[in-house]
């Protein structure tokens, strides 16, 4: 039963004892080159199962092209930076967030995740090592090093050169425990998305000058509705206003579906889409602003597929809503914090809560009002953050991008020089990411990392 262990465990004392893999490369030193960097696990964690698989395959081709007589040089590496080691001393010190950490001090943290970062190399090795994969760890790279901060330095120079990095303040997804934007890439890791039941709202905005008419509206989060500085419609789409318990509310004409369950109505009128452009309408929570808000504009991203055909937009709190909002010069209201938490001070129900705890006050507020229509359960895909599993915001914030869809039809052409095995995914998982390949959010906002080399003129 234990013999393939067996003969395993003798060949790797053989290969150690006689130094077979130096052997190796030195024999070919003179031949052609072939040079691989290994892509860095993190240091400060245990490899598991597809650390193991990757490094089989890794280690397959490298002596595959090491029998074809090329001279190797193999280098692997450590990830030191980032969150997971931050997360690991944020728990070790119990600090709950960034505010905790500035309290105890950036180059102490820092200075913590130095010292960390090495604790499992060990294990690393002792792994390396039984699977009989070739490497060399007294030669592996660490991108804590000075010389390799410069060499990311070195690319982000070459990126600014060629006029593909930028700085810019969108919605992007945002981890409000972390306190940092993330990739759209992070987005796509396995188990970001998860399926969830959420509470949806169908919410009656009055309508100015007109007695008892309402836009007909409806949300997944109602924690951004006092973020709301306009309402949406699809210009050609069929609006109907309806009479329903002696009030008026108007919605698209495909929608009154959602009607029907609750009661009787009739239709008063039917309009366009663009018939409702420009009308106002008064506030759910009535902010100060800085431009004129809180009337109905028109947008093509309007669907009646659910929903009312109107369309709630706050334009601080969707990437959708904040394009609109610069098309059409909407205001936008910062409501929440950056740890995700309701601003106090702006007479919002739950303010200081987490968003989705405040939701519930936002609910009860809007019930008393008589302008929460009704509440219905929704199961929706909805992301949260990798590292530390919170719920995502969509949130606006200043972060540096690379300017990927400049050169998108390059990486699209040059895929398709490349052998992919398994052969589907070059057009498949591989080819359609490529295709729908955005600008990419390189900066994180927080302390253990690559600094961005930029400084700024006064
Ligand atoms: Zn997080």
């Amino acid at each position: 039963m234990d013999l393939i262990p067996r003969i395993e465990k003798k060949i790797l004392k053989f290969w150690q004892k006689e130094d077979i893999f130096a052997k190796s490369v030195k024999l070919r030193q003179k031949k052609p080159f072939f040079g691989f960097y290994d892509g860095p696990p993190f240091a400060s964690g245990l490899p598991h199962y597809g650390h193991i698989l990757a490094s089989a395959i890794k280690d397959t081709v490298l002596r595959y092209w090491a029998m074809k007589g090329r001279h190797i040089f193999w280098r692997v590496g450590w990830d030191c930076h980032g969150l997971p080691v931050e997360n690991m001393i944020e728990q070790e010190l119990g600090l709950k967030n960034k505010k905790d950490i500035e309290k105890f001090g950036i180059k102490e943290f820092n200075q913590a995740c130095r010292q960390s970062v090495f604790r499992c190399i060990n294990d690393w090795s002792k792994t390396f090592n039984r699977i009989a994969r070739w490497s060399d760890f007294s030669q592996a790279y660490a991108t804590l090093d000075n010389e390799y901060i410069e060499s990311v330095w070195w690319v982000f120079k070459q990126l600014w050169d060629q006029k593909l990095v930028y700085q810019d303040h969108r919605v992007t997804p945002y981890c409000p425990r972390c306190g940092t934007p993330l990739s759209n890439f992070e987005l796509n890791q396995p188990g970001a998305y998860q399926d969830v039941e959420d509470e949806s709202v169908y919410i009656k905005f009055p309508l100015k000058g007109q007695k008892n008419t309402y836009l007909f509206v409806w949300t997944t989060t109602p924690w951004t509705l006092a973020a709301n500085t306009a309402i949406a419609v699809g210009p050609d789409f069929e609006y109907v206003k309806v009479k329903f318990n002696n009030e008026y509310y108007i919605l698209a004409k495909e929608r009154l579906v959602v009607l029907e369950k609750e009661g009787q109505y009739e239709i008063i009128q039917e309009l366009k889409g663009k018939d409702l452009v420009g009308l106002e309408y008064q506030p759910l929570y009535p902010m100060k602003l800085d431009k004129q808000g809180y009337r109905v504009v028109p947008a093509d991203f309007v669907s009646v597929e659910e929903g009312t055909g109107l369309v709630h937009i706050a334009p601080t709190f969707g990437e959708e809503d904040m394009a609109l909002g610069k098309k059409e010069n909407l205001p936008g209201l910062v409501t929440v914090d950056e740890e995700g938490k309701i601003v106090r001070g702006l007479k919002i129900p739950g303010e200081g809560k987490f968003v989705k705890k405040a939701d519930r006050d936002i609910k009860i507020n809007l019930k008393k009002r008589h302008l929460l229509f009704k509440e219905e359960k929704i199961k929706h895909a909805y992301p949260f953050c990798w590292r530390c599993e919170s719920p995502l915001l969509y949130y606006p914030i200043n972060s540096w991008y690379v300017a990927v869809t400049k050169f998108k039809k390059e990486l699209v052409e040059n895929n398709k020089k490349i052998m992919w095995v398994p052969g589907h995914l070059k057009q498949g998982r591989f080819g359609k990411w490529l295709e729908g390949a955005r600008d990419w959010s390189i900066s994180r906002n927080r302390y253990w990392g690559t600094p961005i080399p930029v400084w700024r003129c006064q």
